[in-house]
């Protein structure tokens, strides 16, 4: 990097200068503390050889480090006006930097990929994430900060106050934890609350028809909540006695059903 840009005064001073001011309308709070930076690339053991996806480099704190750690990294950042210092920031860089909004990526483009690391935009959060188990690729883990709030609720397990359709879908991939903390203060411009890190994986992905059908039980499980799990699994046609079969009491709701239940209910999915 030709700026310290792990230097708060320096970050400010590259913003300023180049007339770049942090835009919230796409959760630009740069992580710019290069220990938390590391902490995060450590929990997801970023490894020489390992082909990253990242979303949202903004002004590349972390793609630097992981480039430096051996790693491939394809990048997809939205703003164009961040992509375009790429060149002067980091004239050694390797990356695959695509200036593109990622929820409109190609999956083709990023399938050779088998980690992702993202600090995210916090308001898109749950569309990435959907986006990134219903693609099609096999990433082996995923490893996200987000909002603290936000990554203990999509961490809750069965049985825990929140637990909805993307948490079931998370823990039916693998175990979804909430790892370490990491303070607003580390952030440029500093959000209001803390953020932390959460990481899914290993992930054992179901075979791909199995899963698009998981995809398909989970969320119609959820879709009422207020129902019963046999109303909102009606509009699938599964064989009523397929409940009894697997031991589903009459009037459970979805999130009383586990991982294995779930997966259980998507094999009985008629074609
Ligand atoms: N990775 C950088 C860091 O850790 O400092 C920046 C993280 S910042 C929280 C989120 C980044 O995502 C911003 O650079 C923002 O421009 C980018 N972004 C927002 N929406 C996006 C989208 N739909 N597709 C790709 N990038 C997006």
């Amino acid at each position: 990097m030709t700026a310290d840009l792990y230097h708060l005064a320096d970050l400010k001073e590259f913003l300023q200068k180049n007339g770049l001011q942090a835009k919230r309308s796409l959760g630009q709070n740069f992580l710019f503390h290069k220990i938390e930076c590391e902490k995060i690339i450590r929990v997801a053991d970023v490894r020489k050889g390992d082909k990253v996806l990242e979303i949202g480099p903004g002004l590349g704190h972390l793609t630097c480090l992981m480039e430096a750690a051996g790693a491939e990294i394809t990048a997809y950042e939205i703003d164009q006006r961040l992509t375009n210092f790429w060149p002067e920031l980091h004239p050694e860089s390797k990356a695959g930097l695509i200036n593109e909004d990622f929820l409109q990526a190609d999956a083709k483009e990023f399938s050779r990929c088998s980690k992702v690391v993202a600090n995210l935009p916090y308001y898109i959060v749950k569309e990435i994430i959907l986006k990134l188990i219903s693609c099609g690729v096999s990433f082996q883990s995923l490893t996200f900060t987000i909002q603290k709030e936000e990554a203990l609720r999509l961490a809750q397990k069965k049985g825990e106050e929140r637990y909805g359709a993307l948490n079931a879908l998370l823990q039916i991939l693998g175990p979804a934890e909430c790892v370490a903390t990491i303070k607003k203060d580390n952030f440029y411009p500093r959000p209001h609350i803390d953020s932390a890190i959460l990481r899914i994986g290993p992930i054992s992905w179901p075979e791909y028809s199995l899963w698009q059908k998981t995809l398909k039980v989970v969320k119609a499980a959820f879709k009422n909540r207020r129902k019963i799990l046999k109303s909102n699994l009606a509009e699938l046609n599964i064989p009523m006695k397929t409940f009894s079969e697997l031991g589903i009491n009459e009037l459970a709701r979805a999130e009383e059903l586990s991982p294995k239940l779930f997966l259980a209910l998507a094999r009985r999915l008629p074609e």
